[in-house]
């Protein structure tokens, strides 16, 4: 099990629980079901509690109330006397029975039964009463007791109860390495980011996927399936089959005859691409000629073509930045490794941090780069919200967009220029060049400063029924707002479990 949990992050664990208890004045069974049902924020949990009454606060996380008064044995009953379990009926005294609290009481053997299975079959949080439709949520002692023969089952249980403190976490997250580092990341708040764990892995943490700002969480899954999709067969698709007129999809023509079919059952003329009927004579398509210009036929085709186009234009964009991304990722380990050594040898009192900032701003700025391609491709073009911007605004949209992404790239590229030098110039570096980095950094920062001004304000910010959020720029990273060495940030990273401030 991921150390961190036993070791430091059970305090955090531990407070939750504590601070639940102390208010509610409840056992830790009961808070640590109301965590669960509330994502294990107390504030949620207390905000609904000082709107409702207790009891349907219990109702709403699954606690029987009994099960929050302690022992549930009532004075009258007396421990010998026999009573009939409800499951296997056999007569049993009531000293070998366990209730919940819900009212429901069982045998001890048939509760153990039940609890083995719900633990294997990964239900330990929350393991429902054996009642019929009762649901109401086990005490978590009692369950103990019940299985406390099986250690294995046990250490199970357990370790289900504490990795519900990350996983039915909405705040907090497990660090996505593979193999798992074993960490898991807390966020303040603001779910929309791109922390970096101590691993080294930067991930977005509202999707768990690799970083994708500007793309939306949404964006980037479509464009990576769609790229997945479409990246093997893409060059043998544009050489030897035509998009079917009605669905879009590519068909591929068999032998010479001219009449193609797609799987959506729309026939089509191979020769021009327009839909025609499904028969045909010795020398031509029944009711359908194209030896004439048409232009109307000519538009419909040219559509499916401008669409295959334009997802070409976007995507080898992206993809190149992407490689760029690989190539720069190697010549900044490179220096790294070189600054490090010189920065060592303390007799040479150099500072190189305008070096490392530089690559580290053109590392970010590379990728916010590569993916604003395929934000452009969702985000113009009518392909998301369509429903919500006209053509006319498109295109304004489109233009403002496209005058801020190109002055991004030309200094990218003029940056990505000035810092592409062997290891052993460092050293040599003149003054001149040094300005000009320094100067480029500054640039970047700007203009992506800029870009996502457009992108939260005016392009996502102003939809009328989506919500767009992207990670937003200057708050994973920002080589320029936090030096490298006495970032705050970086400092709050460093621990096991992670948090990321936005303020
Ligand atoms: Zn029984
Ligand atoms: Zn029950
Ligand atoms: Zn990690
Ligand atoms: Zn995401
Ligand atoms: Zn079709
Ligand atoms: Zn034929
Ligand atoms: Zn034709």
């Amino acid at each position: 099990m991921p150390s961190f949990l036993q070791d430091m992050g059970l305090g955090v664990q531990e407070n939750a629980l504590q601070d639940v208890m102390g208010i509610m004045g409840c056992s830790k069974s009961t808070a640590r079901t109301l965590l669960m049902h509330f994502r294990w924020s107390t504030e949620t949990l207390f905000g609904v509690l000082a709107e409702r009454e207790k009891d349907e606060l219990y109702k709403l996380a699954s606690v029987t109330s009994r099960s929050t008064d302690g022992p549930s044995c009532s004075g009258k009953q007396r421990s010998w006397e026999e009573v009939a379990c409800g499951c296997c009926f056999c007569d049993v005294p009531r000293k070998e029975t366990t209730d919940m609290g819900c009212g429901h009481i069982f045998c001890n053997d048939c509760w153990s039964q039940h609890c083995r299975v719900q633990i294997k079959d990964g239900r330990s949080r929350k393991l429902p009463c054996m009642g019929v439709k009762c649901g109401a949520a086990c005490d978590e002692e009692k369950v103990r007791q019940l299985i406390g023969d099986d250690p294995d089952l046990l250490a199970k249980f357990d370790r289900s109860l504490l990795e519900s403190y990350v996983e039915d976490n909405a705040l907090v997250r497990w660090c996505p390495s593979v193999p798992h580092c074993g960490r898991a990341i807390r966020v303040e708040g603001e779910l929309h980011c791109e922390p970096e764990c101590t691993c080294g892995l930067r991930f977005c943490f509202a999707c768990g996927e690799d970083p994708h700002s500007p793309c939306t969480c949404d964006m980037w899954k479509q464009w990576k399936e769609k790229c997945h999709d479409d990246s093997e067969t893409k060059n043998w698709l544009t050489a030897n089959t035509k998009p079917c007129p009605k669905c879009g999809k590519p068909v591929e023509k068999n032998g010479g005859c001219n009449l193609v079919m797609c799987t959506c059952r729309q026939a089509f003329c191979w020769l021009c691409g327009a839909a025609t009927g499904m028969s045909h004579t010795w020398t031509e398509i029944s009711g359908h000629s194209c030896g004439r210009y048409k232009e109307d036929v000519d538009r419909r085709i040219g559509e499916a073509q401008r669409n295959v186009k334009r997802y070409m234009h976007y995507y080898t964009r992206w993809e190149a930045h992407m490689k760029s991304s690989k190539a720069e990722a190697q010549t900044r380990r490179s220096i790294q490794e070189k600054i490090v050594a010189l920065e060592e040898n303390t007799s040479l009192l150099k500072d190189y941090s305008w070096l490392s900032q530089a690559q580290e701003q053109l590392f970010h700025a590379r990728r916010v780069l590569g993916y604003s391609y395929a934000y452009a491709y969702y985000m113009f073009g009518n392909v998301m919200f369509r429903e919500e911007i006209t053509p006319e605004q498109n295109t304004i949209n489109q233009n403002l967009f496209e005058d801020q992404q190109q002055q991004l790239e030309v200094e990218v590229e003029r940056l990505s220029g000035l810092v592409e030098m062997g290891p052993e110039r460092i050293e040599k570096v003149e003054e001149q060049l040094r300005l000009q980095v320094i100067n480029s950094t500054i640039n970047i920062d700007k203009r992506l400063v800029n870009l996502y001004q457009l992108i939260e304000n005016d392009l996502l910010g102003s939809l009328q029924f989506s919500t767009g959020y992207i990670a937003p720029y200057g708050v994973s990273f920002s080589p320029l707002s936090h030096p490298l060495h006495t970032c705050p940030l970086h400092a709050a990273l460093a621990q096991p479990l992670q948090l990321v401030d936005r303020n």
